[in-house]
């Protein structure tokens, strides 16, 4: 376990520690895998660290190693136990973004030919090659000297 703690509000750290129901997919000392009561697909699983953290920014390197290697066996799994066809991968932080439960945690949701969903994906251009320029240079501003 990691020094970070539960939150008494938190719907995921009460999933974690028992007093809310899931059906669980995988768990380990670390790590909890459970099927999201509301999917996109059926087969839809949120992978979350047992610990309340959030958002992303904050999690320790080691402890997001070992959830982004879970996330990549549940899509594993998904693909051979639900014969999947395809994965998508998806990770919200921050009520803009779309996230709803401020408890990090990364959806795994299974694809197949013709199920019906699509992203709504708005794709907009830079007014032009400067302003791309421009705004890589403020993101490359706010990288840390170490990586
Ligand atoms: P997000 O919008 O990224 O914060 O996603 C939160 C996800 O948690 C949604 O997909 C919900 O369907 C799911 N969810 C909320 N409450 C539960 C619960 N009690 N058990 C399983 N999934 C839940
Ligand atoms: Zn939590």
């Amino acid at each position: 376990m990691y020094p970070l703690g539960m939150n008494s509000d938190c719907i995921f750290c009460k999933i974690v520690a028992g007093t809310l129901p899931c059906t669980r997919v995988y768990e380990d000392d670390d790590i909890l895998a459970f099927m999201d009561i509301g999917p996109i697909i059926k087969g839809h699983t949120l992978v979350i660290p047992k610990v309340h953290v959030d958002p992303i920014t904050s999690v320790p390197d080691e402890l997001l190693a070992t959830l982004i290697r879970i996330v990549r066996k549940i899509a594993g799994a998904q693909m051979k136990g639900l014969e999947a066809d395809g994965i998508n991968i998806t990770q919200a932080n921050g009520r803009v973004a779309g996230q709803v439960v401020p408890h990090l945690h990364f959806h795994v949701i299974p694809r197949f030919e013709n199920d019906g969903h699509s992203w709504n994906w708005n794709a907009h251009p830079y007014d032009s090659p400067d302003e791309m320029e421009g705004i890589a240079s403020r993101i490359r501003s706010g990288l840390p000297m170490e990586i």
